[in-house]
């Protein structure tokens, strides 16, 4: 008889889990109101175990649980077949955009989802999200995985992790993958878009994490009438090793010779400068204009059509695990897990 398929869900808190306090406020609570679902969930023929990590609003993320989720998952990645991470919504891309970059090799499917209206409640959003979720990652054909990346299922669209976004406070349909389309759509059927889902350069390979991550980092959106003052100061901060940049249109900022000189002069001191773009859609193309040429000239890298949310993580990530400012640039140039559009 073929064996059961073993999936590790992993609950780090969120609204999935959470239940109201004295006052009507939602805070983190343990994970017995999701439990409660699994005499269903067990109906899906899978082997399912949990691990349950003490559980914070995603607000409350940092790179601390990264590195503890991707423990958690080299841990027992041999004695499952894929995992479930049940995740606040807030910061769920970041965390899912993190994992991807931090697990090399991957050959197993790790799916984060969560809820917008907690298990407790009738009308949960949680319920289904868990189910299909774990659905998806016990899906195997010819003894492999179908989705052997880190990908994130939210109301009825699977998505790969780092090109999402959180794009809706409270809509149950909360994120997007606004550059890239969806790796399996659920109605009656999951129907999996293959093309479209990234497939290990090795099956055989072992899986290899690296952890680490610089958090001297900052995101600066630009907005019209931004002062030098503002500017100089966030980018003098000591210590200071990169910059996402989210700037106008297709990568555009003003060409004041201070806004361009303080640039340079942070360039120069070997801070990294990436360029994002604010818009949800659409590409860096900083050749266009006058505006992004200047930047280019300078030496601002183009994160292409990455989210912010790829940006920050994969900078982060980048920073720690390499030495020279050219390696930097060099490997935010190359496409590693599928984060942007070639
Ligand atoms: N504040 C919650 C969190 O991110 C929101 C949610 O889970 O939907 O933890």
């Amino acid at each position: 008889m073929e064996k059961k398929t073993r999936i590790l869900v992993i609950y780090t808190g969120g609204t999935i889990g959470m239940q109201r306090d004295n006052n009507g406020t939602l805070v983190p609570f343990d994970f017995n109101t999701i439990e409660q679902e699994f005499p269903s969930v067990r109906h899906l023929n899978v082997d399912i175990s949990v691990h349950k990590m003490s559980p914070i609003d995603s607000s409350n993320v940092t790179p601390a649980l990264w590195l503890e989720l991707s423990r958690i998952i080299a841990e027992s990645y041999d004695n499952f077949d894929g995992f479930v991470v049940l995740h606040g919504t807030d910061t769920m891309s970041y965390t899912a955009s993190a994992l991807s970059f931090m697990l090399e090799n991957l050959t197993k499917p790790i799916v984060f989802t969560g809820s917008q209206i907690p298990m407790g409640i009738l009308r949960t959003d949680g319920r289904e999200n868990l189910i299909t979720a774990i659905e998806i990652a016990a899906l195997r054909r010819f003894g492999r995985a179908v989705v052997p990346e880190v990908s994130l299922y939210f109301q009825n669209k699977l998505f790969r992790a780092n090109r999402t976004t959180k794009l809706s406070a409270d809509a149950l349909n909360a994120f997007d993958s606004p550059n890239y389309p969806p790796l399996a759509e659920v109605g009656v059927n999951i129907v999996f878009k293959e093309n479209y889902i990234r497939q290990p350069r090795v099956w055989g390979g072992n899986l290899s994490i690296s952890n680490s991550f610089v958090t001297d980092v900052v995101v600066l959106k630009l907005f019209p009438g931004i002062a030098e003052q503002t500017l100089r100061s966030m980018l003098s901060v000591e210590g200071l090793r990169g910059v996402v940049l989210e700037s106008f249109g297709t990568g555009n900022a003003p060409t004041a010779e201070w806004f361009i000189d303080i640039l340079r002069d942070a360039i120069n001191r070997g801070i990294t400068i990436l360029n994002v773009t604010q818009c949800v859609r659409g590409r860096v193309a900083m050749e266009l204009y006058e505006t992004g040429l200047r930047l280019q000239d300078i030496g601002v890298i183009t994160a292409r059509d990455m989210t912010s949310e790829a940006a920050v993580t994969k900078l982060m990530w980048v920073l720690a695990n390499t030495t020279s400012k050219e390696e930097v640039a060099e490997l935010m140039l190359q496409n590693l897990r599928g984060e942007f559009t070639e």
